[in-house]
């Protein structure tokens, strides 16, 4: 089974003279220990792709399946896909949206907590995990105290913390130098190969395509796999 199954999804917002087809027709699988980098220009549809591959966006047709299990069923209980993605999915957004009144610790706790793991498993996770992302010291700020590069950090922990089968990440880079970017890029093809997750990364930073095993680009609401790439020295 694929950790990512899209096929044929189509999402038009709005109706009548306000329709916007924002994406027409697209299909993609990605394996476990596959990691797909998506790119396009702005206003493509690659947010819609990402959000409906996450189950956050219902597309208007089209079915999405996550390790083989859950289908785009329109009556599944919220409360059940809810839990579904915490356990399932994890997600890095431009934005950080770190929650501003829990330190960066627990900001990434409270994933592991609503899940079930106590809070002092889940403490020592988050401490390593922001160790591993270079800002073990950070632990007790809150996000207002970070910069926006370090507030994607915790992010990336958070959304890292239940070891998740699929991570899907929105320009996860954007607030982050060349240096960081890269070293967040290969930390998801590193939980990719290890854990088997199926990862989805829209990205606008070349300089990091080598981690990518699969290249997709998005134009215009179609999607199309790219050869693969060439290594740049
Ligand atoms: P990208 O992520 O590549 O910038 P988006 O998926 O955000 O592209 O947008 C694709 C198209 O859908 C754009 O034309 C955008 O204006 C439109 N769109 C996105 N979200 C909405 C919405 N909630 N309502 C109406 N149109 C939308
Ligand atoms: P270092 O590179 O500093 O030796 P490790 O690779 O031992 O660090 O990882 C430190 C912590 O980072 C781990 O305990 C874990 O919490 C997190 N981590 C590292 N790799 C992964 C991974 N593939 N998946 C999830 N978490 C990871």
């Amino acid at each position: 089974t694929f950790a990512i199954e899209a096929d044929s999804i189509t999402k038009i917002y709005g109706s009548g003279n306000t329709e916007v087809v924002a994406m027409r027709d697209a299909s993609m699988q990605v394996s476990k220990g596959e990691v797909v980098a998506l790119l396009g220009p702005s206003g493509s549809g690659k947010s819609t792709f990402l959000t409906a591959v996450g189950l956050i966006n219902s597309p208007t047709s089209g079915r999405i399946t996550i390790g083989g299990k859950l289908g785009q069923d329109g009556d599944t209980a919220y409360v059940n896909l809810r839990s579904f993605r915490r356990q399932h999915l994890g997600f890095i957004f431009q934005k950080s949206n770190l929650i501003p009144f829990l330190t960066a610790t627990e900001n990434i706790q409270i994933a592991m907590q609503l899940n079930g793991m106590s809070a002092r498993a889940s403490k020592t996770r988050a401490m390593e995990l922001l160790e591993y992302l270079g800002v073990g010291d950070r632990g007790g700020s809150f996000p207002s105290m970070l910069s926006g590069g370090q507030q994607q950090r915790v992010a990336v922990a958070r959304a890292l913390a239940n070891r998740p089968s699929v991570i899907l990440a929105d320009e996860p880079t954007a607030a982050l130098d060349g240096h960081r970017g890269r070293q967040v890029m290969e930390l998801f093809a590193q939980v990719a190969h290890e854990q088997g997750a199926g990862v989805i990364v829209v990205t606008h930073d070349h300089r990091a395509l080598d981690v990518f095993d699969t290249t997709y680009e998005m134009e215009d609401g179609k999607m199309q796999k790219q050869a693969p790439l060439e290594q740049t020295p």
